[in-house]
């Protein structure tokens, strides 16, 4: 079942493999779109293209805090995924229930 929902508008095709790589590292599924674009342009370098970044939409909200946060540089805070409790970005883990931000290592 795949069911993309857009979730952040990049402004060139760098800041959105930032994000890709970012947001799968935390166990999320990215589709980059507009960048077949640019590609079948030829000559027109990479970053010129808005890149629109897709996402499952169970993975949406995730997503979208971090990608908030990644806009803040650093952020203000995180939810837990584990608990659900809002942390300060000076945390690296819960400090209710000790897991990281992408939950419990597997
Ligand atoms: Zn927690």
């Amino acid at each position: 079942m795949s069911n993309w929902i857009v979730v952040f508008e990049a402004a060139n095709s760098l800041e959105a493999h930032t994000l890709k790589g970012a947001l799968e590292s935390r166990g999320m599924a990215v589709q980059l779109k507009g960048e077949a674009l640019s590609g079948a342009l030829g000559e027109l370098p990479m970053d010129v293209a808005r890149v629109t970044l897709l996402v499952q939409a169970n993975d949406w909200q995730q997503a979208r805090e971090f990608i908030q946060g990644y806009q803040q540089q650093g952020g203000r805070s995180w939810r837990c995924r584990q608990c659900g409790e809002e942390n300060d970005a000076s945390f690296e883990v819960c400090w209710q229930c000790g897991s990281g931000p992408e939950g419990p290592e597997r």
